[in-house]
């Protein structure tokens, strides 16, 4: 464990020990490439165990070897030449540790198929989420960042990406459960004319409709976990961080997802568009959800008017007085403007985040008990 402490000093290492050169940059994306690689590996011996059943062309298809082989070597590579640059040896060690350990169970003769029937953990689901959004959203922040000082090792980051594990991992398990409630109501046989004309919609509309509609769900459901006390304590733990950024969307209470997801997508479920528009509502709302909460300053002028941008949601989580209780929206603001709780001050962003007084305690665990203990006390 004490090793695993010093790996983490190094990846928070202050700002002038990080800098081109100084073995730090090398060192932290060989430590990732040797973790991912590690992962496919894991991936490759046991497909049946660890992936989600239409991710398996992915790990079956003629890329996913070679990717794995560049992954692999980047990490020695890189590994190498943070131990060259770097004084203290930890990251290169830890980089070239995981690098060579994948590359080791990678190459051992025997092929496993361990079948476990019907539970899928997603772990390639996981690692394609984290990489992809990863790779998408560190350098973006890097170039428009709001918060220039903040590192994508910043306070609370492990426990952020703790989160995004849990959600991915449990990926299948999610979805059932938060699409049960509305296969229930799609059994019903009076919806078939709606149906139809929904489908007969062009696509774009069907998409758009869409996002109005799981938005307009949202907002309400939104504002009741802002309003009723014991739904804010799930809520609350969303609202817990204290910096934004890529990770910090996916901190959000377990049951809350639950209910959040079912209750949002019903109405386009009941509705019944097209599945192919309900699949690209769901990749833009993940991808939204991450980027309105990620450290990007930029400002979208009249485009902000029409559709949510990071400043928007900020203020959602500012920690002032005025951001309390205003832009519940997650797509559109003119929500807030016709209910009354649309606060968007020109050029202006929060002076901080999370809730006054921080009452939600740190660590995932605590988090997940947080809302029964808080109506205990
Ligand atoms: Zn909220
Ligand atoms: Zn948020």
């Amino acid at each position: 464990m004490k090793y695993l402490d010093k790996v983490r000093a190094e990846l928070e290492a202050p700002r002038e020990q990080r800098m081109f050169g100084s073995g730090w940059i090398s060192g932290s994306i060989g430590l990732l490439a040797g973790i991912v690689g590690f992962v496919m590996v894991l991936i490759l011996r046991n497909p049946q165990l660890t992936s989600v059943p239409q991710l398996a062309a992915v790990h079956q298809g003629w890329l996913f070897k070679p990717v794995l082989y560049f992954v692999l070597i980047s990490g020695f590579v890189l590994a190498a030449l943070s131990l060259v640059l770097r004084r203290d040896k930890t990251l290169g060690g830890a980089a070239m540790v995981a690098t060579l350990l994948a590359t080791m169970i990678g190459s051992l003769a025997t092929e496993h198929h361990i079948k476990v029937e019907g539970i899928f953990f997603g772990l390639d689901f996981f690692v394609l989420n984290v990489l992809f959004t990863g790779l998408l959203f560190i350098p973006v922040e890097r170039i428009f960042a709001r918060y220039k000082d903040q590192s994508v090792f910043r306070d609370e980051w492990r426990e952020d990406l703790f989160y995004y594990l849990v959600s991915s991992l449990f990926v299948q398990i999610l979805t059932f459960l938060t699409l049960a409630p509305s296969n229930f109501v799609i059994g019903h046989q009076e919806l078939a004319t709606v149906r139809g004309w929904a489908r007969g919609l062009p696509w774009v509309v069907q998409l758009i409709a869409i996002m109005l509609l799981t938005d307009f769900a949202q907002y309400w459901l939104h504002r009741a976990f802002h309003r009723v006390p014991f739904l804010w304590g799930f809520h609350a733990v969303h609202h817990s961080a204290k910096s934004m950024d890529w990770m910090a969307g996916a901190r959000m209470h377990f049951l809350e997802i639950i209910v959040l997801r079912s209750v949002t997508a019903t109405p386009a479920l009941i509705i019944g568009f097209d599945e192919s528009a309900l699949q690209a509502y769901m990749l833009i709302v993940y991808v939204s959800s991450t980027f309105i909460h990620s450290n990007v300053g930029t400002h979208f002028g009249f485009l902000e008017k029409i559709l949510v941008f990071p400043r928007f949601h900020h203020w959602h989580h500012g920690i002032e007085k005025e951001a309390v209780d205003v832009n519940f929206a997650i797509h559109f603001p003119f929500l807030d403007r016709l209910f009354g709780t649309h606060h968007l001050p020109d050029g202006k962003w929060p002076n901080g985040y999370g809730i006054p007084d921080h009452p939600v305690p740190k660590g995932y665990w605590k988090q997940l008990l947080y809302p029964f203990r808080k109506r205990a006390a």
